[in-house]
């Protein structure tokens, strides 16, 4: 992922993370990643693991459908909001080549005691690392909570104290929906990047308008998040296809077309973000 970023960022594009939530929407990201010619991010939420079957699962899940679709853009597997060390951990040693670890809702000091201690083992599997600084809104780790800034020294502390390769410094965006047009800290992003000189990750990014993403695309966010645009066009395809058909129960006919409605929306956003054809110049 570190590669992958390095690049959007010099480029001024985002790389796009889509979140999983089952084989279906590891073909879709898949797909759409390989119609656009673009490197891509496929995101398993830590507090889904069990749901989606553990740590090696997922890595067996996507890596092999990499080889089996023949796959020939650049692939991240991330942990989204590692919940603890000990699972960021696990996540590395099943296969997974980048994590996040959340310590964004403790102390500063925890924070970067525990990102060190991601890091250093991270290092050893070239395995890339996101933290987190402020704290994004909306629902977290499965907590709801309110929108805190990140603070520029304490970015500054995590980045050069830790060695992490990404960071999400929450300016005002949500996971889930907006109420009203976002509000994001644009003069706090812009010091922000300056300052720790690593790529910026956005979470919350569905529903984000365009001239904002550019934005803070700009401002050096490299990694772009989305997760509710793609359950919501997922979700409303099923709703569709179950309610125009009552006799049907064959599961592919249900689930195809909601499959089709996520790539379709990670097509978008990839456009949306730039990163459409960025793919040969990024080795697998
Ligand atoms: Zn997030």
């Amino acid at each position: 992922m570190k590669e992958m970023l390095q690049q959007a960022k010099q480029e001024h594009y985002g790389v796009g993370q889509f979140n999983i939530n089952g084989l279906s929407w590891v073909h879709a990201i898949l797909d759409a990643a390989q119609e656009e010619e673009a490197p891509v991010i496929v995101a398993a939420s830590d507090r889904l693991i069990d749901f989606l079957g553990g740590y090696r699962t997922v890595v067996a899940m996507v890596s092999t459908l990499v080889e089996e679709k023949n796959i020939q853009v650049p692939v991240a597997l991330h942990l989204d909001h590692g919940k603890t060390v000990d699972n960021c951990l696990r996540a590395i040693d099943a296969g997974f080549t980048s994590v996040m670890f959340d310590g964004s809702h403790g102390p500063i000091e925890d924070n970067i005691r525990d990102t060190r201690k991601v890091t250093a083992y991270a290092t050893a599997y070239a395995v890339s690392v996101e933290a987190e600084v402020g704290t994004v809104g909306g629902m977290e780790d499965g907590l709801i909570g309110g929108i805190q800034y990140a603070d520029l020294n304490e970015c500054i502390r995590v980045v050069e104290e830790t060695g992490i390769d990404a960071l999400a410094a929450a300016l005002g965006s949500v996971h889930g929906k907006y109420a009203g047009e976002p509000k994001l800290g644009f003069d706090e992003m812009d010091a922000i990047s300056r300052a720790v000189g690593i790529p910026l990750v956005l979470h919350g990014a569905s529903g984000i308008p365009k001239h904002q993403l550019d934005r803070a695309i700009k401002l050096g966010h490299a990694k772009v998040n989305i997760n509710t645009e793609c359950v919501t066009a997922w979700s409303l395809q099923l709703r569709n296809t179950l309610a125009a058909d009552l006799e049907t129960t064959e599961p592919r006919k249900i689930l195809t077309p909601a499959r089709d409605a996520i790539r379709e929306t990670v097509r978008a956003k990839i456009r949306e973000f730039g990163s459409s054809r960025k793919a040969v110049s990024l080795k697998k």
